[in-house]
This record gives C-alpha cells, structure tokens and sequence, in this order.
C-alpha cells in the first residue's frame, strides 16, 4: 500500500500510525493478546534450525525489505543463518542500500541522564543491583537534576533518555514529576523538547500518569527473550517476572503510551535468539495494537562494579555489526539506537548499516554533567563502563565529516504525528518535506548557540550540501527564511 501525502494530511491533520498500520503489516498474528505472553522458544529454535539460506533467497529477502516490507519470522531466521562471507556483504550491502535509500543520512542525538541508581532488583551483570554493596547510590533530584540539565542544554543537547533503577522511589508520579522538572528547566537558548525514559515496568494506571507529562518513548528493554536465561539472571526482585516484562508494553498501550521501545542485552544468551525475540515482540505489539515499537536497542554487555562477565554468549564485533544489518532489514520502519557502550571507531564502522539515533557527550555517573568530569572509570559510580565518552561536540564533528547530517529534530512528536519512522519510510517526499528540513534547522540552531568556531563553517557546508540535495522540495525557499531568523535569533522553528 502506498500512503499519499493526502491520506497523511486528512481528517484533522494529525496522522495515526495505527489507523493504517493494520493494512501493510506482513506476518499479521491474530492468535496473539493484549497481555499475554507470546514467546514461543521451540518455535524460535525450530525456525533458525529450519533455515538453509541460499544467495538467492537472501537476494529475494533484502529486496522485500528494501520494497517497504517488514520481514516475518522465517525470513529473519533465514537472515542469522546466513554464515558465509559472501552473504554475510550481501546482507550488509542490503542495509545500507535501504538505510540510504530510505532515510537519507540523518542521525538524531540525544544523551542518557542518570536520574536514580537505587534498586531493589538484582540483575546479575548491572552495577545498580541491589547485592552490590560497593555501588555509590544516589538520586537526582531538586538543584541537582536542575544543574544537571542546564549542563546538558548548554552543551547543546535537546532530547534525553531519563534512566532510573527500579525502586519504589521512583514510582509513575516521581518520574513524571522528574519529567516535567527537566521540561521546565531553560538556560539561555536551551531547552529540553523530548523527554524518553528508561524505567521499570508500571501498570496502565502507573503509565497514564508518565504519559500525562508528555514523554516521548518509554523504553523497556527484555535483557533476554529465554526464560530460563531470564531466570538465572534476575534471580530476585520484581524484574524476575519475566512475563510481567514481556508484556509491560502492551500495558503502555493500554494506558495511551503508544511510543514505545524495546531492547535486548546483548551477551546474555544467544544473539541470534535475541534478535528473533525481537522480531517476535514487534510482531506481537502490531498484531495488537496496529503499530510496532518506535525503536529498538541492542545494548552490548559491558563491564560493570563486581561482575564477572560469562564469555559463552558475548558478540564479537563481526557479529554485532550483522546484528544491526539483519535488524535494519528485519523491521524497516523501526528506528535503531546505538549507544556510548560501544567505542568511537566501532560506532563509526556499525552505523551506516541502519543506526538511526545515537547519544553524544554521553556521561553515566549521576551528577557529572554539572560536574564537568570525565568518564571515572570507577565503576562503583556507574551502572557500567562505557565506551565512548566524547563530547557532544566531538561527535558532532565526525558526523559531519562523515557526511552524516545530526539532528535534534523533535517536531513529529511535539504536532502528534506519532510513527514519524514509519512515515518516513511509507509516505512519499516525507523526509524531503519534514525531517531533513527539521534536521538542518536544528543543526543550524546547535552551530549559532554551541559550536567551535572551525564545526561552524563544517556544519554550514553541510547545511547548504543539503539544501542542495533538496532541490525541487517546496520546503526550501521557506527552509532558507526560517534559517535566516534562526541567524537573527529566532530558535525551534521546524516544519
Ligand atoms: N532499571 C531499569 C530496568 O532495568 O528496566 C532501567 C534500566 S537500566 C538502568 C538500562 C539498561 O541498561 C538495562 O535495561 C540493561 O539492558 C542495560 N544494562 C544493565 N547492565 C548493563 C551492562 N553491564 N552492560 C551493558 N548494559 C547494561
Ligand atoms: Fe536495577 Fe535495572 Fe540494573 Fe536491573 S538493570 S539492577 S533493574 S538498574
């Protein structure tokens, strides 16, 4: 089906992803409920032991994604069982032709704020759990959270993924509370405009009040899609719960929250179940609710206070980056997070493969934005090490030479248009219209307010490169006036 800009524009103007979601998902599971578990191991092991990839149907697979198709289960196994080199490029070539394609070479950018690090669970490899006794636990909260978030707008930064241990401190109304604090904290020409959360499960009364102070995803990520891994793992706590987990989610449905996101931890058991568990989840949330995930993360298990990590499962970084490709083609429409667990080189090599957001300036101790501290490498204070710790500056800058265009863009989900990736990807002259433009204009914004003066003439090169690009758009000659005010003083100006 081919969505028109007219269908997009109708009735009251603000587009529903999940009014037509219903009439192009593939693999359309009508034995799945609100609710209820829907993972199915044998089934998973039997599908990745079914499959004998041939180049051929792998030729056939890549080009059905690339024709706007989310892949079903059968075709994603097919996909992780391709093991010879020739594939494994096939593969790879096929995400970035559809990454290029279909999204262009936007980056969105976005930083984690560590807001509590008390838990009461005790997920075997973070450094938050509750046996760790060396873990240094504090919240933010008050003049603390406020300096923390002028730190991060005066750095430039627009979006935040808020990230709490699972405590009853931090119940639906703390994080909503925290929310609306770091909404209203300005500092000279900054602003925080999409508030996401990284939390506990809550029930649908508990995710209506987060939803009711405006958050953009929340994300809840499964660890591990087996049970008895999921098991061994969260051996006390409410997250050993695996069920409650999985199906958290559909509760965010329920309440209204229909921006969500999941995730495995990549390390725990094997990868190419994990990736399977995925497909399986964004299957389930469309086959209930009409509209998939808005994004899905692959975090990599890192090192973390008093852990001893098992080697069996840990990805190598051959398979990681196959991993990205495999999910770029397996959900299309599904933006794909990278983050600051990885090193600078390998996000730089993992990321053309269809990563759409990524966080810069990253810092996971809580308080040390403000602070202006460096990784500390202790891990006592952080709930694992990370990998890249360079400033949002720095990241910008190699984006740029690596003629990405970074994006702080905000504007879907501030008019309602939810399943902005979606409509990327299905309506015709979208990106042209909406995202490069909104891309440029805050791009134009961080280069007035932030920048060096040497990332200020890269980054009005490459605003003009791609203005450019966007010959024929009858965005461009408003583009330009609204890039004109912006130069003037004028600042969230988006399309
Ligand atoms: N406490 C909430 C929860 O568990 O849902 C918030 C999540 S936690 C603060 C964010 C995520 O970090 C976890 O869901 C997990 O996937 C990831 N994580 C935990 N320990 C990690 C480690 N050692 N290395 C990499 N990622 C880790
Ligand atoms: Fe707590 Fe989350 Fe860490 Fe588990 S992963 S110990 S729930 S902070």
């Amino acid at each position: 089906m081919v969505i028109s800009q007219h269908n997009l524009e109708s009735h009251t103007g603000v587009f529903k992803i999940s009014h037509i979601m219903k009439f192009i998902t593939q693999s359309y599971r009508i034995e799945d409920k609100p609710g209820v578990s829907f993972i199915d191991k044998q089934e998973i092991i039997e599908l990745l032991g079914n499959a004998r990839p041939d180049s051929n149907q792998i030729k056939d697979i890549i080009q059905k994604s690339i024709e706007k198709n989310r892949l079903n289960l059968e075709e994603a196994a097919c996909l992780l069982k391709a093991d010879n080199p020739e594939q494994i490029e096939q593969i790879k070539e096929g995400a970035i032709r559809l990454k290029e394609a279909v999204y262009g070479n936007r980056i969105v950018l976005f930083a984690p704020l560590y807001v509590g690090s008390k838990c009461t669970n005790d997920c075997q490899y973070c450094g938050f759990r509750v046996s760790n006794k060396d873990a240094v636990r504090s919240t933010l909260s008050g003049n603390k959270l406020k300096n923390e978030v002028i730190a991060l707008e005066d750095s430039g930064q627009k979006r935040l993924i808020l990230v709490f241990g699972e405590h009853p401190q931090y119940n639906a109304r703390y994080i909503a509370d925290t929310a609306r604090k770091v909404y209203s904290v300005k500092s000279k020409n900054g602003e925080i405009r999409r508030v996401n959360i990284n939390a506990a499960p809550l029930d649908v009364e508990g995710f209506k009040t987060v939803a009711d102070a405006g958050i953009g995803t929340y994300q809840i990520f499964q660890e591990t899609y087996d049970r008895d891994t999921y098991k061994f793992y969260h051996p006390r706590g409410r997250k050993a719960d695996y069920d409650n987990r999985l199906t958290a989610l559909d509760r965010a449905q329920d309440a209204g929250l229909d921006d969500v996101g999941i995730g495995a931890l990549f390390g725990l058991y094997d990868w190419r179940f994990e990736v399977m568990g995925l497909v399986r989840h964004t299957n389930h949330l469309e086959a209930c609710y009409n509209v998939g995930p808005h994004t899905i993360s692959f975090p990599r298990l890192q090192d973390s206070s008093n852990v001893v990590l098992n080697q069996q499962y840990l990805l190598q970084d051959s398979d990681f980056s196959r991993l990205i490709a495999i999910l770029r083609l397996a959900v299309p429409y599904t933006g794909l997070i990278l983050t600051a667990r990885e090193n600078a080189l390998l996000r730089k090599k993992v990321m053309r493969y269809g990563v759409s957001q990524i966080d810069g300036g990253t810092k996971i101790e809580l308080g040390a934005y403000a602070k202006n501290s460096g990784s500390t490498q202790n891990l006592c204070n952080e709930q694992f090490r990370i990998n890249d710790d360079r400033t949002l500056g720095d990241v910008i800058e190699e984006l740029l030479k690596e003629d990405y265009l970074p994006s702080f863009c905000t504007a879907c989900y501030r008019l309602g248009r939810t399943g902005e990736h979606f409509m990327e990807f299905s309506v015709p002259g979208f990106i042209k219209r909406f995202c490069s433009p909104n891309a440029i204009l805050t791009l134009a914004e961080y280069l007035e307010d932030y920048a060096k003066p040497e990332l200020v003439k890269i980054g009005w090169e490459m605003i003009d490169k791609n203005i450019r690009s966007l010959n024929g758009s009858t965005n461009v000659p408003e583009l330009k006036k609204r890039l004109m005010r912006i130069k003037e003083g004028e600042r969230d100006l988006y399309f």
